[in-house]
This record gives C-alpha cells, sequence and structure tokens, in this order.
C-alpha cells in the first residue's frame, strides 16, 4: 500500500482515498494551474492511525521521500536556517468538515529560521508576523491550547500601540507576541512550542488524524449523515506568502454567485493578509472586482483560471487563491456550495452551455431543494430593512412564520385558539412543549442546532423553526426576549422568523407565496414577464424528470379540492382517500349513532343516512380526477375515536346527574366510549376489522363508492375508482370482505344497467400482510404499501408518540440519522417490502404496486420504490412535484 501521494499523482475521482481538498489540489497541478508543489497522506494512513493509536510503520520513511523529493523542488530544505522552506499542514475530508481541524500554516519556523525567513524575503514585520502565526495555530489545533488566550493577547498589543488592526503592529511588536504566544503555549501546554521543523510536521499530520474523531467532527458527520470510518487526508503543501506586503494578497472566489446562480466575479480579497484573515474577519476585505484595479495581471490570470475550472469541473467551483509579490497561486478548489435557487438555475444555464446534458442536469438538483423553493418566503424588499432585524438562529426548519410571542405552550395554545398567530419561543423546547408547537406558526429557541428537540419536531410537523439565537436572551419567567442593542420583545409583540435563513424579525414582515407555486398552480406560466428565471428553470427540471421517470405519482387526497390541487401539481390519480376525514364534522353525530345501535334496524337507520353523503363525497372526487384512478380506502381508525373525549364526557355526565338534569344520551355515550376503549388503539380494532365486526359498515361505503361511479358514469365521466382494505393481516380477512363487496357492486350494476369493474386490493401495513404477500396477492389485485404503519409495527415504534419522546436522544446517538417515519428504513422495513413485491407479482402477474405512507413524498424513499420496482408511489398534493422530480432523478 501506498500513503503518500504527489500532487502530481491524484486526481480528482481519488477523493476516496486523498480527500476533497487533495484530490482537486491534484487535479488543478495536472491542468497546469499554478498549485504550489506538494503532497497528500492519505485516508488509508489515518484509518490505520484511528485503528491501531499509531502511524503506519512505512508512513514516516514514505512521508521523508516525499519530503526530499519536495525540498528538491523547491532548492531549500524545511525549516533550513538561512532560508526555510516552510508548509502547510491541511486537512482534507472526502466531504469538506467544518467541525474538523483546518489548516497548519508556516510550518518550519522556529527561533533560527525566523531571521532566514527575514533577510530571504528582505522583510523582517513578514517573518515575526508569519512565526507568531504559526505558533498560534499550532497551540490552538496541535496542542489544544485555548484559542482565545491568543486572540486576547493579540488585542492586548494592538491596543498598546493604539493600532486599529495588525497592520499597525511592527516587526518588534511582533517579535514581542512571539514571545507572549511562547509563553502561552508553555503554560498552557505543559511543553515548550517544539523547534524541530520535522517535528512540528508530524504532530501536525498526527494532530489532523486526531481531530477526525473530535467532538465537533463527530457531531456534523451524525448531522449530515457521512460515515464515520472514512478518515481524513492530510494535504502537505509549500507555503506561499499573501503577507508579504501590498503586492500580495489573499481572496476566495466563486464561478458564479453562489446565492443567485448568476454568472459574474464574485469574492472577497483582503491585501496583505494570510488565508485565515479572511474567514475570520479581522479585517474588511474587499470585492473580489476591485482586484482588478489593484493587480490587473494576476486578476486577469485568475479570470482565466476561473473560466478553466467551470468547463473542467462542468460546475460552480469555488477557490481560494494567494498572490505573493504579483504572482499567483491556486490553494483550493471544489464544486461549491449553493442555494435551492442557484442549483435550478446553473443546472439549466450549464445545459444551455452545453457543459451538460438533462440526465447530469437532473443529478444537480434535488427534491428538498424543490421543496424549499415551495415555501411561503418574506418579501425581500420588506426583509431587507435591517431595523428590524433582531438577530439570527440555525435555520432549522423553513418557511416564513409571523405571529405575536408567546413564552409557554399553555398561552400559545389559549391565544390560538382565539384565533391569534403566536410564534413559540422557548431557550429550549422539551416534549412538554408539543402542544404549543402544533398551535404556533413557528417556533424560536435561543439554544440546540438542528437536531435539537425543536428542529427535529418542527421539521417532522412541517413547522417554520428558527433555533439556537443564541444572540437573544429568553426570559421566560419575566415573558420577554432581548436582542443585541437593547431592543425588547414583551409577549404579545409580532415577530417574524424566517425559518430559511434564520433570521428573525421585529413586527410583521409581510409574506409573499413562491413563484414556484404559483407556476404549479398554473396561476404564473414560465413566458409570463413575472417569472423570473428560476420559474423557468423549475418547469425545465420538471419535464426532463416527466420524461425519464418510470413511477407514477399519486396524491393523497379526500377531497375535491385538494384533488384538483393534486392534479394541477402533476398528480396522476389519487393513490389514497381516507375516508375517515368524510366521517367527521356535522357526520360525527350520525356515525355517534351508528357505533350506539343496539339493534340491526338501528344500525340499518344510521348506514342509510350515511350511504347518500359519502357517495356524494365520491362523486365530487371521482369529477375533479376524471378519467385518472382514485383508491378509495374504506374506514380504518379506531371507532372510539369518533367519540368524545372520556374524561370530558364523565365530567358531562357528574355534572348533570349533580343537577338532576336529563342525561340519558351522555349516558349511553359514554358506556360506549367505556366499552370501546383499548389500551393500545393503534393495534386494536380498527381497519379491516371493523368492517368484518361492524355488519354493513364496509358494504355502505362501497355501495357508494359503486353509486358515485355509476352516476359519473352516467353523467358522461370517467370515473376510475379502486377498492382498498386496511390493515389486512390474512388472506381471509380480505377474501370475506371481497365477496361482500362484490355482491353490493352486482346490485349497482344491475340497478344502473351499467357494467362495474372495480379492482380490489389491499394495504400492505402489516409485517404478517408482507410475509403473506403471495397468499394475500390471490385476493388483491393491487398492494399499497402503508410505511407509516409498517414502520411503526416493524420497528415497534407508536407513530403518534417516539418523535416527540425519545427520538431526540436516537438522533444524537446516532441510532439514525433520520427519523424511520421519515426516510425509509431499507434494511428493516425495505426489506420487508422489496420481499412482498416478490411474492405478490411471483403470486399474481401484473399485481399493481403502489405506496401510500408519508414515505411516498420523501426523497430518498423515492428512490428506494423505484428500486423495489413499485408502480407508483402517492403522496400528499405539496409533496407532488418532490416526488416527480426524485421519480425522475431515480431513473436518470
Ligand atoms: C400508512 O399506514 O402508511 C397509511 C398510509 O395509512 P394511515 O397513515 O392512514 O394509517
Ligand atoms: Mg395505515
Amino acid at each position: 500500500r501506498k500513503f503518500v501521494y504527489d500532487f502530481t499523482e491524484g486526481n480528482k475521482d481519488l477523493k476516496d482515498l486523498l480527500g476533497g481538498k487533495g484530490a482537486n489540489l491534484a487535479e488543478m497541478t495536472n491542468l497546469g494551474l499554478p498549485v504550489p508543489p506538494g503532497f497528500t497522506i492519505t485516508t488509508e494512513a489515518c484509518k490505520v492511525f484511528l485503528e491501531s493509536g499509531s502511524e503506519p510503520p512505512e508512513l514516516r520513511d514514505e512521508v521523508s521521500a516525499h519530503l526530499d523529493a519536495l525540498e528538491r523542488r523547491m532548492g531549500k530544505r524545511l525549516g533550513q536556517n538561512d532560508d526555510p522552506l516552510l508548509v502547510s499542514v491541511r486537512s482534507g475530508a472526502k466531504f469538506s468538515m467544518p467541525g474538523m481541524m483546518d489548516t497548519v500554516l508556516n510550518i518550519g519556523l522556529s527561533d533560527a529560521s525566523v531571521a532566514g525567513l527575514a533577510a530571504q524575503a528582505g522583510d523582517d514585520r513578514f517573518a515575526w508576523d508569519s512565526y507568531r502565526r504559526l505558533i498560534q495555530m499550532f497551540g490552538k489545533t496541535v496542542l489544544g491550547v485555548d484559542g482565545d488566550l491568543f486572540e486576547e493577547a493579540l488585542e492586548e498589543a494592538k491596543h498598546a500601540k493604539g493600532a486599529s488592526n495588525d497592520l499597525g503592529l511592527d516587526a518588534a511588536d511582533l517579535r514581542q507576541l512571539v514571545d507572549t504566544f511562547k509563553q502561552i503555549v508553555a503554560k498552557e501546554a505543559g511543553r515548550e512550542f517544539p523547534q524541530d521543523p520535522r517535528e512540528q510536521m508530524d504532530l501536525a499530520i498526527r494532530a489532523v488524524f486526531h481531530s477526525w474523531n473530535g467532538d465537533r467532527a463527530k457531531l456534523y458527520r451524525r448531522q449530515e449523515r457521512i460515515p464515520h470510518d472514512l478518515g481524513t487526508a492530510v494535504n502537505v503543501c509549500s507555503m506561499v506568502f499573501g503577507n508579504l506586503g501590498p503586492d500580495s494578497g489573499t481572496g476566495v472566489a466563486f464561478t458564479r454567485d453562489p446565492a443567485t446562480g448568476r454568472q459574474g466575479v464574485y469574492g472577497d480579497y483582503l491585501q496583505n493578509a494570510q488565508g485565515e484573515d479572511v474567514v475570520a474577519g479581522i479585517r474588511n476585505t474587499v470585492p473580489l472586482a476591485e482586484l482588478e484595479r489593484i493587480d490587473k495581471t494576476s486578476y486577469d490570470a485568475l479570470m482565466r483560471i476561473m473560466e478553466t475550472l467551470e468547463t473542467h469541473y462542468r460546475d460552480l467551483c469555488d477557490i481560494e487563491f494567494t498572490i505573493e509579490r504579483g504572482k499567483l497561486w491556486m490553494l483550493q478548489t471544489r464544486v461549491g456550495k449553493r442555494t435551492a435557487a442557484a442549483a435550478f438555475r446553473i443546472a439549466t444555464q450549464l445545459v444551455d452551455q452545453g457543459l451538460i446534458d438533462e440526465a447530469e442536469a437532473l443529478r444537480r438538483v434535488n427534491g428538498n431543494q424543490l421543496a424549499q423553493l415551495m415555501f411561503p418566503r418574506f418579501d425581500e424588499t420588506a426583509a431587507k430593512d435591517g431595523a428590524r432585524k433582531l438577530g439570527r438562529g440555525i435555520a432549522a426548519s423553513p418557511g416564513a412564520a409571523v405571529g405575536k410571542a408567546v413564552f409557554d405552550s399553555y398561552t400559545a395554545v389559549k391565544w390560538s385558539r382565539s384565533g391569534e398567530k403566536v410564534i413559540l419561543i422557548r431557550r429550549e423546547t422539551n416534549p412538554d412543549d408539543l402542544n404549543g408547537m402544533i398551535a404556533a406558526e413557528g417556533i424560536l429557541t435561543s439554544r440546540g442546532g438542528k437536531t435539537s428537540h425543536a428542529a427535529v419536531v418542527a421539521r417532522g410537523m412541517g413547522k417554520t423553526c428558527v433555533c439556537g439565537a443564541e444572540e437573544l436572551e429568553v426570559d421566560t419567567k419575566r415573558r420577554c426576549l432581548s436582542a443585541p442593542g437593547g431592543v425588547v420583545v414583551e409577549e404579545g409583540d409580532v415577530i417574524s422568523i424566517d425559518g430559511s435563513t434564520g433570521v428573525v424579525y421585529r413586527g410583521e414582515v409581510p409574506v409573499v407565496p413562491s413563484p414556484v407555486v404559483e407556476y404549479f398552480e398554473g396561476r404564473l406560466a414560465p413566458a409570463d414577464a413575472r417569472a423570473d428565471e428560476l420559474v423557468t428553470a423549475v418547469d425545465r427540471m420538471m419535464s426532463y424528470a416527466d420524461r425519464i421517470r418510470r413511477l407514477h405519482v399519486r396524491a393523497n387526497a379526500d377531497n375535491a379540492e385538494d384533488a384538483a390541487r393534486a392534479r394541477r401539481f402533476g398528480a396522476q390519480g389519487i393513490g389514497l382517500c381516507r375516508t375517515e376525514h368524510m366521517f367527521l364534522g356535522d357526520r360525527r353525530e350520525l356515525v355517534e349513532r351508528l357505533i350506539l345501535a343496539d339493534t340491526d334496524t338501528e344500525r340499518g337507520e344510521a348506514l342509510d343516512a350515511l350511504l347518500p353523503l359519502q357517495r356524494q363525497d365520491f362523486i365530487e372526487l371521482f369529477e375533479a380526477m376524471d378519467g385518472l384512478p382514485v383508491t378509495v380506502r374504506l374506514l380504518d381508525p379506531p371507532l372510539h375515536e369518533f367519540l368524545p373525549d372520556i374524561t370530558d364526557l364523565s365530567v358531562r355526565v357528574a355534572l348533570a346527574e349533580s343537577r338532576k338534569e336529563p342525561h340519558e344520551n351522555d349516558l349511553r355515550l359514554l358506556q360506549a366510549v367505556h366499552r370501546l376503549h383499548e389500551q393500545n388503539p393503534m393495534l386494536g380494532l380498527r381497519g379491516v376489522r371493523l368492517g368484518l365486526v361492524i355488519p354493513g359498515l364496509f358494504g355502505m361505503q362501497v355501495r357508494a363508492i359503486a353509486e358515485a361511479a355509476a352516476e359519473r358514469r352516467r353523467a358522461g365521466g370517467d370515473p376510475r375508482p379502486e377498492i382498498m382494505i386496511p390493515l389486512v393481516g390474512t388472506v381471509q380477512e380480505l377474501e370475506i370482505v371481497r365477496e361482500e363487496s362484490e355482491k353490493v357492486i352486482a346490485e349497482v350494476a344491475a340497478a344502473y344497467g351499467t357494467e362495474l369493474r372495480l379492482p380490489l386490493g389491499t394495504m400492505i401495513e402489516l409485517p404478517r400482510a408482507a410475509l403473506t404477500a403471495d397468499q394475500i396477492a390471490e385476493a388483491a389485485e393491487f398492494f399499497s404499501f402503508g410505511t407509516n404503519d409498517l414502520t411503526q409495527t416493524v420497528w415497534g415504534f407508536s407513530r403518534d408518540d417516539v418523535e416527540a419522546s425519545f427520538f431526540t436522544a436516537y438522533l444524537e446517538k446516532g441510532i439514525f440519522g433520520v427519523s424511520p417515519f421519515e426516510t425509509i428504513d431499507r434494511d428493516g422495513v425495505g426489506s420487508l417490502v422489496r420481499g412482498a413485491v416478490e411474492a405478490g407479482r411471483a403470486a399474481r402477474p401484473g399485481l399493481k404496486l403502489g405506496v401510500c405512507g408519508e414515505h411516498g413524498g420523501d426523497p430518498e424513499s423515492v428512490h428506494f420504490f423505484h428500486e423495489a420496482g413499485l408502480d407508483y408511489v402517492s403522496c400528499s398534493p405539496f409533496r407532488i412535484p418532490v416526488a416527480r422530480l426524485e421519480a425522475g432523478r431515480a431513473a436518470g
């Protein structure tokens, strides 16, 4: 095995081995771009170190050989006293990881060689400045000294000198600072700053290896779902200097605007500075365009290189560069991060430039980005008004929310019941806040990150959330929020929070609908003058996706309005109409009568009263989806859900009793509630079990469906209902329902004098159903995977409780990176799905297969369903564009 690669030996496809930074440095070297020479120690070496606790034995010699070669090439030796070669040591994993140790610059400087550097550069100040930076970075990242101590010492030195920034310190001041820094190291690290250059380098390399398992790095990997066993590479690169005077400097650049995707000159430049100054914001940078005036030759060279890189990578690149006395050097490049809007624009621009094809363009965007573009947002001009800005936290769950500030759940619920819109503000949330979170428009916390309780739960609920806004102080006792600058928000004051940027505003910032939604709604055509480039880009990507996807996309919808919207959004039918949603509101009383019925006659009357209502629901639904399949699921939830709450009812009965008022009905209801009470209703009398236990219930629903179909046909429509039975565990259940249903359908067909072919199928949402799919397929014309209940029953997780109870702990411990109710658990639930697909199709060739759990609209899960060979996914109307896009990406 080879553990060290010269920059001339690698290429951009070796990211696993050389990390992103190393692979791209090699790529740029091979492109003939000006990269300072150097070498990369592989991730393999890091893995050996992490597993065994020491470097692979061969590593030292390999590093020596590469260092020798580098020294020969540069004509000087590492740390050589009269003319030292200096190097940087930089970490670089496959994925860029801000949680990791980044860089130690100027390795090779020592008390002896600092004079050599000064002589060679003809600049004392520069040499001492470089040395103090080395001790500072080395002390902090390699020896673990608190970085603030160095910063404070630097501040003090500036203060003593009356200097406003570090350029005000001269060579003597910096020399003094070096002494102070060395004392800090000796005191805090319990050892002297190492004077041997090779020791400096070896210690820095080892520190990079170690940093892979730093707390922040581990947390970041868990959040971003980066595997823990990849290890990091280490790049050793000869130093070039941006701090050699005004003809030197350092900067970052983007080949396009990462916020909008527009082409142009984007970046920042800082004269007479070293790399970390730009990031740390120590002095004010100037816009990159200014470089043209400062150093036209370097500017022109940089523009040419950016063009080369974009054409070569066929994508937006970001770049770090340094200019040393008028000579431009490339220190890093990578395919750059970008906003959702920029991703869509750039993908289509690159197609137009002929750099990528449509299939590649689809790979460059994703459903999560599309979902982000569909949230309503704050009116940009209003949001720009700086006076309104209170502060910024972590953008935890996108959206734009406006409401009155409340500081506890109780108030949130109380105010929202009386019609107020509220924003729940807490230091951090816990499961007790759940009701308040549900009642609120949005949630703001001052503590916690992207996996905090607030963030996880809010994302699960699709609520806007800004968390970890640490500059805002939440005082729940005094019910107020203090922002920097003395602004105080009291309970009842209106605030606005932007879950896509993390910004919190005072007062009401106007919200505008997303142009992308306007487009999907058909209110904004790409050719429309109001449509910007984004709408056109989305339109084009959607048509690429539609052209190549195999999966159909249906909607979960149970009223005509949702169905019509779903259709506008591109739904190819309804995959799940939950009929229980048609039993609510005024109809609840009829359902109560059904439940309370003691005799067949009473029950028959209750069902007869429900029948025309159900029929009318279906007529409207079939009309909205005319010509497309509509899967109607028969009643699923346990009956007690239609009855009043047991506590409320008991109180009512007790009160009436004590007041000697008539309460016969309530008493009967209460008895029914007791009779139907179950410890575990989700595993109780629901779904097909109800249909088998309550005579006539399913028959009534089937009749309503069949009659609605016949009516629609009469009216010249093309209704395509499919009847779906929930919670089936064994084929016998299905056979009984099938027999009864077929009889009803035949009766209706005869009565209307028409032929009715209504496919009857089942949900697969219990493990037993999946495991006996071959038997069930004998009685089912289609399967629809109910992955909500299937996840619940496979994991034994209560779908209604876990997200608010122990999931935060599970996510924090990295047991899973995302809730299995959100993204399908491929190994467990997914394996049952695959097995059922295979067994079902073997038993009944041509069996139609779909999914209607929440996973049907989740990007990663859509890919799984594509791979598993389903015919369609079904999801809520708003997720349909996301599912279409991801189905296209899965097929591409
Ligand atoms: C499911 O269980 O996945 C499903 C779609 O049914 P429901 O969510 O209505 O239980
Ligand atoms: Mg279900």
